[in-house]
């Protein structure tokens, strides 16, 4: 069992995850909710479950990577779900971007069912996910971040354990709210760019080499400049994290101004058709608007 994990949900992070943990040598069991996308991975020797629930069956690892709260209780909760499933000691993580909310009731769950439980989202996107480069934020017991660790290291580079369950979902909604912050700014700022005619290459450059040049602003800002919306990272689901940071920092008393207009920028965006698209997207409804001059 302690060689055997199954993942649920095989989007752009949890194929790449699944195929990592088979190249580390564990047996793996997948399941998708569109079956298509698991076939890939039998050939890389995977084991597909037609269920949540027949999916879970023998592991003793589940990790899941699925898209938002809905998701998550629709395949752990859900008809056929996966916890009810799992055998008793079996060590659950939930790597979705989820709210802590739904993290501690999912943990509540588990308990009942005698099972580990930690909360493992992830910083690092498409690539990362690929290159077993992650990084877990974790929420959880220390001894069951210990049981887990072998899983974790196959498919990150680092563990970051920030206290009891809830905190990882809680630190990643903090990363992602920064993180959504800076690129609707850095949208704003290339179409003040291109709308009032500096040289586009010119004017990024001094950005990139300056106080902006964030890790987030040097690579985002290539992907706008050169219109590659190859998907890394769904501009809809980045949408989902601030809505879920709004949420959870008002349960802390805390009123993110700056996330609920950023939030407005995705919306508008995905109101344009670029829900699809990757997040850098994000400046195409800004660069396409008519300048206004006065
Ligand atoms: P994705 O490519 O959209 O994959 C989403 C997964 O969720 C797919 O397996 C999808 O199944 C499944 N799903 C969606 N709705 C479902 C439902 N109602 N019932 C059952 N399954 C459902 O997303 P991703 O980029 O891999 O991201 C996965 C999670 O990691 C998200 O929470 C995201 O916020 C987070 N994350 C993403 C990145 C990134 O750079 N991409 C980085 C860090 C964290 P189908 O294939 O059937 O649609």
């Amino acid at each position: 069992m302690e060689k055997q994990v199954t993942v649920l949900g095989l989007g752009t992070m949890g194929g790449g995850m699944a195929a990592n943990l088979l190249k580390a040598g564990f047996q793996v069991t997948v399941y998708n909710r569109s079956q298509q996308k698991a076939e890939p991975l039998r050939s890389a020797g995977a084991h597909i479950g037609a269920t949540p629930a027949e999916a879970v069956k023998g592991s003793g690892f589940v990790i899941s990577m699925l898209a938002d709260d809905n998701a998550s209780r629709s395949v752990w909760l859900g008809q056929d779900g996966a916890l009810p499933a799992c055998a008793p000691g079996t060590v659950i993580i939930e790597s979705s971007t989820v709210t802590p909310e739904w993290v501690n009731e999912l943990a509540t769950s588990a308990a009942a069912h005698s099972l580990g439980f930690l909360d493992a989202p992830v910083t690092g996107s498409r690539v990362q996910a690929a290159t077993a480069q992650l990084t877990f934020l974790v929420g959880g017991e220390e001894a069951t971040l210990t049981k887990a660790t072998p899983v974790l290291k196959a498919l990150g580079k680092e563990i970051v354990h920030l206290g009891p369950v809830g905190s990882g979902a809680r630190m990643k909604l903090i990363n992602n709210f920064l993180c959504g912050v800076q690129l609707a700014s850095l949208a704003e700022a290339l179409a003040w760019i291109e709308h009032s005619g500096l040289d586009c290459t010119r004017a990024l450059q001094v950005l990139r080499s300056g106080a902006p040049g964030s890790p987030l602003v040097n690579g985002l800002s290539a992907r706008m400049e050169a219109q590659n919306y190859e998907v890394n990272f769904l501009l809809r689901l980045l949408e989902k994290d601030l809505a879920y940071a709004e949420q959870e920092s008002a349960r802390s008393g805390v009123e993110l101004s700056t996330c609920q207009t950023a939030r407005q920028r995705f919306q508008q965006a995905i109101a344009q058709g670029y829900g699809e698209s990757d997040m850098s997207a994000v400046v195409e409804p800004l660069r396409q608007s008519k300048p206004s001059h006065r």
